[in-house]
């Protein structure tokens, strides 16, 4: 059977790290000096040598994120711009970090149950897991803004209100449904700084 390595004792080679280190930086050494190497043989037009890796100067480079990536979450508004959202709460019992709270209120169209008058997402709790958006029998919550990174100074300042939640737009690379065009309509928003305020 086989041990698992937090588990399995140290051999004294180990013990006494310095090795260990030694090896560590010969690795790092390895991969910039090879990476040093096949961005010369480039410039040199050795195109046949496979590319170094490169390194996005981040924040002045964003690197291209999928369209698949989850992030920070909007609420979708009907036509008339009030909130998809019918305040069922199955966003809210599904969430595994529990990091929504909402509090519903009886519409006053007979034909939509309930809306939200209140709608928090702490994202210094939520893990990304997207089982909000797969609950939600209204498509009303959505991880499409491109927004991942995101700071605040202060605990309150990572959740997001229904106010910010509502104002938020998808991302550019995100293909609006027609039905919600008149809903979701541009301009898009920088993908960049904080969502909250602070
Ligand atoms: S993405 Fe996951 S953790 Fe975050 S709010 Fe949705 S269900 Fe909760
Ligand atoms: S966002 Fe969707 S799942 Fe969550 S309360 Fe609103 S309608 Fe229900």
């Amino acid at each position: 059977m086989r041990i698992p390595q937090s588990e399995r004792e140290l051999t004294w080679w180990e013990k006494i790290y310095l090795p260990e280190v030694v090896r560590g930086l010969a690795i790092t050494g390895r991969h910039f000096f090879v990476n040093l190497a096949r961005h010369v043989l480039h410039l040199l037009g050795f195109n046949k040598v496979p590319k170094g890796a490169v390194t996005f100067q981040y924040p002045e480079e964003v690197r291209p994120i999928s369209p698949r990536l989850r992030t920070v979450h909007r609420l979708a508004r009907r036509a008339d711009g009030s909130p998809r959202c019918v305040a069922c709460m199955m966003c809210e019992t599904v969430c595994p970090a529990n990091c929504i709270s909402i509090v519903g209120a009886e519409h006053p169209d007979p034909n939509i149950e309930k809306y939200p008058v209140r709608f928090d997402i702490d994202l210094g709790k939520c893990v990304f897991c997207g089982f909000c958006v797969e609950a939600c029998p209204e498509d009303a919550i959505r991880m499409d803004t491109g927004i991942y990174d995101f700071a605040a100074y202060t605990r309150e300042g990572m959740i997001l209100t229904l106010e910010t939640l509502l104002s938020l737009e998808p991302a550019p690379y995100v293909k609006v449904p027609p039905q919600d065009r008149a809903a979701d309509p541009g301009p898009i928003h920088a993908r960049k700084g904080t969502v909250a305020p602070l």
